[in-house]
């Protein structure tokens, strides 16, 4: 069976906070990320000033498994930035 392009967008909960993720998309970058809506948890550029540049997603597809990877490895978000 193919995955939906839904389930491949499907967010799973916060690590950390298990509060529920968004799917943002940077214009200025022309490129995705993921943020909790309810702690400064985010994966991705996504605004100008925030982020890792090596950590671009060119599609909300990879953004979203690559948020999704991350919530079930348990890791912390780096405290700066
Ligand atoms: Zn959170």
């Amino acid at each position: 069976m193919q995955k939906t392009l839904a389930d491949a967008l499907a967010l799973k909960p916060c690590p950390f906070c298990a509060g529920p993720a968004s799917m943002l998309k940077s214009v200025t970058f022309k490129c995705y990320g993921v943020e909790c809506e309810k702690c400064p948890a985010q994966l991705g550029v996504v605004f100008d000033s925030y982020g890792d540049p090596e950590h671009r997603y060119a599609s909300p597809e990879e953004a979203a498994a690559a948020w999704n990877q991350r919530a079930g490895e348990g890791v912390k978000v780096p405290a700066h930035g």
